[in-house]
């Protein structure tokens, strides 16, 4: 039976920079994930600066390997209908790229072992070591499976998730020459008259994301159908009703306290809830957390009891609060005045843009 230090079970970003991490330090390390790569990810690819910092990639030297990048400097936001606010900022505050291409660049240069198309089955502990489907055993088990993470509900005593997620879906395709008025550089945000979600208009040179999350209460269908009339009769994405809309979910952060850690195994990015709930952003999250695991297995010297590995939930809950502090005014006042305060560009760009979406300082 192949024994590994650690066997991390999922190759997106938060799985990919585990392994790098471990892999650096000398583990013997192997990723598991049920795609085959490049894998399609239902995500915008909004990126902020945090994420490449804490990859240590230059956006330059990811650029120069013929990836697409998409430099942002400012944004177009409004209640879908109104007239939107624009916030230029005058420099690079964030990017754009394609999750096909960012997770399998991740994915090769975690220099880790990975076995594609390989579902996780089975994972039984036997004496202190995790066997995996039969036949791959690891002395610590990472799990980095995304929302539906099989090692987050393991933890969970296979019990579903109890809270309900953020829903979205997204299109994102290849534009037509002048079939596209949304510039590069200045993506577009629609939140949704209620509130609870918005849309998003996101170009990355040759292809635009499109998509629309919310709160997880009732159908969302009749949110996108509306989104996409809107984006028609504006003439933004005219190919809109005929692409292909993929969903998925996601948990935000601070919606309760869920298991993070157990003897030789812990959980990492989606799997363990951790997305910005004023924005989504969950890759920064995610990587994040990849590399606070990996620190915290490296710190432990090779002990991966759950004594051991308790100071990562410990740090973790210090970034991501499993319980958001009540009461949050600033919220309370959005909800209360929520158009006017989005026509304001000052809100817009020292709370909405800076505070919530950019997570400047
Ligand atoms: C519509 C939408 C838009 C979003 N937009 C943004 C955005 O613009 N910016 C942002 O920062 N965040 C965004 N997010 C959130 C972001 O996509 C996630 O937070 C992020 O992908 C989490 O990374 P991860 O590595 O934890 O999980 P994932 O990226 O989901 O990777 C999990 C991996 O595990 C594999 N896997 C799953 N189950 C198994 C199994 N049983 N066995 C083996 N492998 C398995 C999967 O194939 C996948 O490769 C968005 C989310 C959605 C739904």
């Amino acid at each position: 039976m192949a024994g590994w230090d650690a066997l991390i079970v999922g190759g997106g970003p938060a799985g990919s920079t585990c392994a790098r991490v471990l892999t650096r330090a000398g583990w013997n390390v192997l990723v598991i994930d049920r795609a085959r790569f490049p894998r399609d990810k239902v995500c915008a690819g909004w990126v902020t600066p945090a994420v490449f910092r804490l990859l240590e990639l230059d956006p330059a030297e990811y650029r120069a390997t013929g990836l697409t990048i998409q430099e942002i400097t400012g944004f177009r936001t409004s209640v879908i209908g109104d007239r939107p606010v624009e916030t230029r900022y005058g420099r690079t505050v964030s990017y754009a790229i394609r999750r096909c291409e960012f997770d399998d660049y991740l994915l090769r240069r975690s220099g880790a072992r990975v076995f594609q198309t390989t579902p996780l089955g089975s994972l039984e502990r036997r004496g202190d070591s995790w066997i995996a489907n039969g036949e791959v055993s690891a002395r610590v088990v990472i799990g980095a499976g995304g929302h539906f993470c099989p090692v987050a509900r393991l933890l969970r005593g296979g019990a579903g998730e109890a809270v309900r997620p953020v829903v979205a879906k997204e299109a994102e395709f290849r534009i037509e020459a002048g079939s596209c008025d949304v510039p590069g550089e200045v993506p577009e945000l629609f939140f949704c008259r209620d509130l609870e979600g918005y849309g998003w208009c996101v170009r990355k040179g040759e292809y635009l994301n499109i998509g629309l999350g919310r709160r997880g209460h009732g159908d969302l269908n009749p949110h996108i159908d509306d989104f996409i009339g809107f984006l028609e009769a504006r003439g933004t994405a005219r190919r809109a009703p005929h692409v292909r809309w993929l969903g998925h979910a996601y948990l935000a952060s601070g919606t309760g306290p869920r298991p993070l850690v157990d003897d030789g195994v812990l959980v990492a990015g989606d799997a363990a809830g951790l997305a910005y709930p004023e924005s989504g952003e969950g890759i920064r999250p995610a990587v994040d957390s990849g590399r606070l695991a990996a620190d915290t297995l490296v710190a432990a010297g090779g002990r991966v009891g759950r004594d051991d590995l308790l100071p990562y939930a410990a740090e973790l809950e210090r970034r991501y609060p499993a319980a958001r502090p009540a009461p949050q005014p600033l919220v309370g006042v959005v909800k209360a005045l929520g158009r006017r305060l989005l026509r304001s560009p000052a809100f817009t760009r020292h709370v909405l843009l800076d505070r919530w979406f950019l997570r400047e300082g």
